[in-house]
């Protein structure tokens, strides 16, 4: 049993700044795994965090997704999972047991090692001040050093850098998954994409795999708009504009001449799937009134713990669209994440216009501005041990 003791970019406090400061494992408990941080996606959803609006509770250590390599293996973690020392694995942001109700009907992107923890998550470090930490999400990415669950390390095999599959865990297995798997898109349906992060760009690239027909992308930052222009959008839409012949000035009427411009682009009907990777109420009703009659639109977003959606009832209701829910893409991670590998390493997939800048641990709070702001599409907090 060694000891690990490294750098952590630790949440003490709501909306202070990180501290970056020297943490010590707890002692391993045999179901876990140490990995050696590679690197770790900044996710917009830490922003959120960060301003405690979904119950993460400090002192905690944030980053849902990650990379690295294993340094040390629990007792208990069965050799099955091929999880040795000095093996490169994916930390993604939800585990797979294989044995609670939801693995072993086949939906592990619920799994219940992760969601029915009830929001309490295990303390894995001890600060020099004798504060026990945990980690957000059972992950905790910000550090030299995680403590993870078996269930949640999972073994790859690339040339790739790991700065580019830290995003494995997060954005591309929500983005691409949420195209394949959950809107399944064919060949020639038109797509519209509201909001064009870093998980709206890895949809559009996957939108593109699948052979959409016309892609239509709602984004008010116009470098966003710009990326998803070179990324192959066909239309790009600025919801915070008035439209063409509209006078609008109000964030409503933009919104109304955005719904007209996706309808127009899409035979007047509204697209074939609509994918929401904005996180707004208002960004969720609009993706379902931006959908066609029996349509499909993918949720992605949120953007408070306790929000509602308002959603319009004759839509909603009457008129047949499917509104579906992606959690991690509703992937599985043993077998999607070396066939998303595959498309990476093919250049089918390309990480380039999504990595924005790389970041040492120290520079955890310019990363979390630079999302905030919507300069960053993604920011890699990288790790040089
Ligand atoms: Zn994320
Ligand atoms: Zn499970």
């Amino acid at each position: 049993m060694s000891t690990w003791r490294g750098e952590a970019g630790v949440l003490r406090a709501i909306k202070e700044p990180f501290s970056i400061e020297q943490v010590e494992l707890l002692r391993l408990d045999p179901t876990r795994v140490v990995v050696k941080t590679h690197a770790s996606p900044f996710c917009s959803t830490d922003v959120k965090n960060w301003k405690g609006l979904l119950y993460k509770i400090p002192p905690t250590i944030l980053g849902h997704a990650s990379i690295g390599e294993v340094v040390e293996v629990g007792s208990a973690v069965p050799e099955s999972a091929g999880i040795r020392v000095g093996q490169r694995v994916v930390v993604p942001g939800t585990p797979e047991c294989g044995h609670c109700y939801y693995c072993s009907i086949g939906e592990p992107w619920q799994c219940s090692e992760l969601f029915d923890l009830g929001g309490i998550y295990p303390d894995i470090a001890r600060g020099d001040d004798g504060a026990l930490i945990s980690c957000a999400g059972c992950v905790g990415g910000y550090a030299e050093y995680m403590s993870i669950s078996g269930n949640q390390v999972f073994p790859i095999e690339s040339d790739l850098p790991s700065d580019v599959l830290s995003m494995l865990g997060c954005g591309i297995s929500t983005g691409v998954g949420s195209v394949f798997n959950i809107a399944r898109v064919q060949p020639g349906e038109s797509v519209a994409i509201v909001g064009a992060g870093h998980l709206g760009l890895w949809m559009l690239q996957a939108a593109r795999l699948a052979g959409a027909g016309t892609v239509v992308v709602v984004e008010p930052h116009e470098g966003r708009r710009a990326l998803a222009g070179e990324l192959g959008a066909d239309v790009l839409v600025d919801p915070g504009a008035p439209g063409a012949g509209g006078a609008a000035e109000g964030a409503t009427e933009g919104a109304a001449d955005a719904l007209a411009a996706v309808r127009a682009a899409t035979g007047g009907r509204g697209a074939d799937v609509v994918l929401e990777a904005a996180g707004p109420a208002v960004s969720q009703s609009f993706s379902v009134q931006a959908a066609r009659r029996a349509g499909r639109i993918v949720l992605t977003g949120f953007e408070i713990g306790g929000a509602t959606l308002p959603l319009p009832q004759v839509e909603t209701a009457l008129q047949s669209r499917s509104i579906l829910s992606s959690q991690n893409g509703q992937v599985h991670m043993k077998s999607d994440l070396q066939r998303y590998t595959g498309l990476l390493e093919r250049g089918l997939l390309d990480p380039d216009p999504i990595i924005t800048r790389r970041y040492p641990l120290a520079g955890l709070d310019l990363a979390r501005d630079r999302s905030g702001t919507l300069d960053d599409v993604c920011g890699i907090i990288v790790f040089d041990h």
